[in-house]
């Protein structure tokens, strides 16, 4: 099946229009009209090389929400026309340790990616949500909640169940002082995940710019941060710190927020080693975790959650030909709060 989408064909190049084939249905298989995607700092650090583990010509995208166009014959999930979304795997062994827990993302054979894997058995690149169709498993692909706007829905596909996984990991409960670190993408999704979940929310910063939206969002608190030393007003003040940024950036200053026995999880994932000191974790046993994505169980779970209490993100409508200069302005920290391109326009 010829698609028409967006890719880069190499670390330096604007990414350009790009016809592909997708492969033909297989008996598992749903083939989706994609009709919104969402620009994910991720698909940036892939496309741009920075995690050096490119693969090109890259089509970027995992925060799809599509329709159903056709379904294999042994597909049993879903009919023609039915809303459904693709996240940041569309593959995995179904077997190991990780996968039968319904951890897939963390599959020890390694999840098949979306966008930037081999297909199974194959030398050919697996290919993104930007894009006009794809054609996935039946078993990594997701119900939308009808009640949600199915554009504004797109980045949960992502920056929903990579801040909603470890929150619930780390078993946050209401009352819980919880801090976000940079207020983008997946920021405001933490935020309004963090207060549905009852928990006090303060948002880390660079600046006060976004700190009316932040509050709207239901942020208890915003600080606005120029350096490490503008947080040593806020040690020992949060139980959780959960760390967005996808630049390199001050971890110990943000661990020093901690309580005694409080966590701080990385989710972002800048392109170079992050500095601590020993210290800061030993003497108020403190933790740092990372983590990725989501398993599909847990992914349905945040669905759900999100189709009960009306979570969606706040977007940015995009066509195909303002790609570039959306990724320019993501880069410079002017995203409000995630851009969603229309797909139905490839
Ligand atoms: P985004 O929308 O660009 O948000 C990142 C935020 O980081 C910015 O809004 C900014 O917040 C802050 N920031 C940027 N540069 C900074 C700097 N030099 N110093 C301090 N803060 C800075 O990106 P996103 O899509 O949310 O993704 C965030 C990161 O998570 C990326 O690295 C991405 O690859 C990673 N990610 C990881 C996973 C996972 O599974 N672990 C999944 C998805 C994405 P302020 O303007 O508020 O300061
Ligand atoms: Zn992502
Ligand atoms: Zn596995």
């Amino acid at each position: 099946m010829l698609v028409r989408g967006y890719a880069a064909h190499s670390s330096t190049s604007p990414l350009a229009p790009f016809g592909f084939e997708r492969r033909t249905p297989g008996a598992h298989d749903v083939q989706i009209a994609i009709d919104y995607c969402g620009i994910c700092h991720s698909d940036i650090h892939t496309a741009r090389n920075d995690w050096q583990n490119a693969i090109y010509p890259c089509v970027p995208g995992h925060e799809i929400v599509g329709t159903v166009m056709a379904t294999g014959p042994a597909v049993t999930r879903f009919t023609v026309g039915d809303r459904v979304g693709v996240g940041c795997f569309v593959g995995s062994c179904r077997q190991c340790d990780r996968c039968t827990r319904d951890l897939e993302s963390y599959c020890l054979k390694g999840p098949v990616l979306t966008y930037g894997s081999l297909e199974p058995g194959s030398t050919t690149p697996t290919h993104g949500g930007y894009s006009s169709g794809i054609v996935v498993d039946e078993h990594f692909v997701l119900r939308i909640p009808a009640t949600l706007d199915p554009a504004a829905a797109a980045p949960l596909l992502c920056a929903g169940i990579t801040t909603w996984s470890p929150l619930r990991h780390v078993g946050l409960s209401p009352g819980d002082s919880l801090a976000i670190v940079g207020f983008g993408g997946l920021g405001h999704m933490a935020v309004k995940l963090g207060v549905s979940l009852g928990a006090e929310v303060t948002v880390i910063s660079r600046s006060e710019r976004k700190a009316a939206d932040a509050l709207r969002m239901g942020a208890h608190d915003v600080v606005a941060v120029s350096g490490a030393r503008s947080l040593a007003r806020h040690a020992d003040r949060f139980d959780v710190v959960l760390d967005t940024v996808s630049a390199v950036h001050d971890i110990d200053a943000l661990l020093g927020c901690l309580k005694a026995d409080g966590t701080m999880v990385l989710v972002g994932a800048p392109p170079a080693t992050l500095d601590l000191s020993p210290f800061t974790l030993i003497l108020r046993r403190r933790r740092l975790m990372g983590s990725l994505v989501g398993g599909l169980r847990e992914t349905r779970e945040m669905l759900d959650h999100c189709g009960a209490h009306g979570i969606t993100s706040d977007i940015e409508h995009v066509n195909p030909d303002g790609i570039n200069a959306a990724w320019d302005r993501v880069v410079s920290g002017d995203v409000r709060y995630r851009f969603v391109i229309d797909c139905r326009k490839f």
